[in-house]
């Protein structure tokens, strides 16, 4: 019999992982004239970031660029980078002096993208001059303006605006996934969490005209894609900018009706804004997945205030309490912070005995770091290194046991799966369900990635499922 495998806690849902990087490769639609100029493009940060950068790829192959899939081959090299990763800003100048060869013996164009070019702004033409351009990512929808200017020998380009009221709209995204489209339908954020860099480097909240968002959709459709991700990083904010004002709810209900579509998840939501409706919509509409990713980021009001997350408590766990009354019987992953300063063992508990109400999923648990340009960068009462550890441990410990038991109750369970691994050496399948649980199953059948399939759970592990598949039982 194969071996099964367990992931990590923090890989249960790709919610927002703040440390993946990623290059994005070459499609087989790509331009591959051998004459064009060449890109490359890496990306670290949150699916946010990875959709910017299949984007900005769109906006380089209308321009005729063609990807390549080393940063050697390339004439054109972009860094999307990301600020929640701890000393952000060293690490990306450390990446730039790699760079920096590469720009000297070969006449490379070097740009930064992303929240550090927006946190350091012309700062990096400073250290690292070898750069020629520097953009955050609210000024993306002027990135062929700015890539006109660096191609007609521009030096020290820069995008930095931040006061916009418009989202980066291409004509051509070059997607990586081919079983998931992500698509973005809300930019930026007009909350102020205390902790956050993202009002800072994404700017103000803007959302993208349904419209426009269903052509999109359905073009996706037409393509061969199943299952959609609306992305933002307040997703469940979303308000139609244009003449039908369509809230978030109006939106997934017309994506769940589009032909061809059978899931649409969405990420990450803001308990502020999480509202009945969005259960009751989950509930009544099988393509909906009926996975929530709601982060609370501490059980204790107290500290919730000095976050600045505009809830309390009792206020999130009236929201899990319309999840967990609904019919269909929902996954729900969260975010936790630890150690926020003047986080006392009373407000930790507080957070211990939160998970244990809610039973969630998974947990996305950080120890809390300053950023810079956040409010609690000042605040007194640092928690010292070791005792974030120890609560780090304790809290993920707590929640492998919870998931332990979740899971062993799906020991004789049958959910249908989209393919999307092959894992060669274990003679193992695997992918997700609606409720976006890791499935890891055997087959006798090959060849059939993207499918969806019929799973019999025979295991459990703490991060995953582990079955074998219904054979005749393939979902249409
Ligand atoms: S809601 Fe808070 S944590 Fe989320 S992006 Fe906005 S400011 Fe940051």
């Amino acid at each position: 019999m194969s071996k099964p495998f367990d992931i990590e806690i923090a890989s249960l849902t790709d919610a927002l992982d703040p440390c993946c990087a990623t290059a994005l490769r070459p499609s087989s639609d790509a331009r591959n004239d051998p004459g064009a100029k060449s890109f490359y493009i890496e990306t670290f940060g949150c699916q946010m970031n990875v959709h910017d950068s299949e984007k900005v790829a769109g906006v380089l192959l209308a321009r005729g660029y063609r990807p390549v899939d080393a940063a050697a081959d390339a004439d054109f090299l972009l860094y999307n980078t990301c600020s929640i990763r701890e000393k952000a800003a060293q690490k990306v100048f450390q990446r730039l002096n790699d760079f920096k060869f590469a720009a000297k013996d070969n006449q490379k164009v070097i740009g930064v993208l992303g929240c550090v070019a927006q946190q350091e702004g012309e700062e990096i033409f400073e250290r690292a001059p070898w750069v020629s351009l520097v953009c955050g990512s609210a000024s993306y929808r002027n990135l062929p303006n700015l890539i006109e200017q660096v191609e007609s020998g521009g030096r020290r380009v820069t995008g930095l605006d931040l006061d916009t009221d418009e989202t980066f709209e291409t004509e051509i995204t070059r997607r990586d996934n081919p079983f998931r489209a992500y698509l973005t339908i809300i930019e930026g954020c007009d909350y102020s969490c205390s902790y956050c860099v993202v009002p800072h480097t994404r700017g103000p909240e803007r959302s993208r005209a349904s419209d426009s968002i269903l052509v999109e959709v359905r073009r996706l459709a037409d393509a061969g894609y199943t299952e959609i991700q609306l992305l933002g990083q307040t997703v469940n904010s979303y308000r139609d900018p244009s003449p039908r004002k369509w809230n978030f709810v109006d939106l997934l209900l017309a994506v769940a009706e589009i032909e061809g579509i059978r899931r649409v998840r969405f990420t990450t939501s803001h308990p502020n804004d999480f509202t009945r409706e969005i259960v009751e919509a989950i509930d009544s509409t099988p393509a909906l997945c009926d996975h929530i990713h709601l982060p609370v980021q501490s059980g204790s009001t107290r500290i919730l205030r000095e976050m600045r997350r505009t809830y309390t408590r009792e206020q999130y766990l009236e929201k899990i309490s319309w999840i967990h009354g609904a019919r269909r019987e929902f996954s729900l992953t969260t975010d936790v912070i630890v150690g926020f300063p003047g986080e006392t063992e009373a407000d930790f508990e507080e957070t211990l005995t939160l998970l244990d109400a809610i039973q969630s999923d998974g947990v996305f648990a950080f120890k809390y770091s300053p950023r810079p340009n956040t409010p609690s960068l000042a605040m007194p009462d640092a928690i010292p290194e070791e005792e974030k550890s120890r609560r780090l441990a304790v809290l993920q410990e707590r929640q492998r046991q919870i998931q332990i038991a979740r899971n062993e109750k799906l020991v004789g369970a049958r959910f249908e799966v989209l393919v999307d691994t092959h894992h060669t050496a274990r003679s193992q399948w695997a992918g997700r369900t609606t409720s976006n649980r890791i499935v890891n199953f055997s087959t006798s059948r090959e060849n059939f990635l993207g499918q969806y399939v019929q799973v019999h759970i025979t295991r459990s592990a703490p991060n995953s499922l582990i079955g074998e598949e219904v054979q005749g039982g393939e979902a249409e």
